[in-house]
């Protein structure tokens, strides 16, 4: 038997809808794709996590200028530059910015580039937001796909 979503009444499990409300069931098939999705996407997000690197002062007290390195990294690149915690998220905060650039140059090409380019934009900004909320977190944790770019020392 199946329990149905909508209103949990037990189905037969080779009904497509459920009998009691006719809301569509989920095969088991398909609950496993979604739980393979969220592992995924916990797998993606299982980047290196080098907050323990980070002096506890630093992390503290830079904070604020981590988050703006996602927003303007021109601010903590000149403002913290002693800042171990702040030059970590600043990185990010410039291959995020250099990716943008990047997605606006390929929204210049017809089509091709019309698709690419709003998908980017959104990988960007989502990316973005991970990384704000690590830099509030006081964490210094890789970001998925571009973690690995270092283009500070
Ligand atoms: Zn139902």
């Amino acid at each position: 038997m199946l329990t149905c979503k909508q209103c949990g009444a037990q189905v037969e499990e080779n009904m497509k809808h459920c009998t009691s409300c006719g809301a569509p069931m989920e095969t088991p098939s398909q609950q496993k794709e979604q739980i393979d999705i969220s592992e995924k996407l916990t797998q993606l997000n299982n980047t290196a996590d080098t907050t323990a690197e980070y002096d506890a002062q630093d992390i503290e007290k830079n904070k604020v200028m981590a988050v703006l390195a996602y927003i303007i990294f021109l601010i903590p690149l000149l403002a913290a530059k002693d800042s171990k915690f702040a030059r970590f998220h600043t990185n990010q905060g410039l291959v995020l910015f250099i990716g943008g650039i990047l997605s606006s140059v390929i929204a210049a090409i017809p089509i091709i580039g019309w698709i690419i380019a709003p998908i980017a934009g959104i990988i960007i900004t989502i990316l973005a937001v991970i990384g704000i909320v690590n830099a509030l977190g006081g964490k210094a944790k890789e970001l998925p796909i571009i973690g690995k770019f270092k283009i500070l020392k």
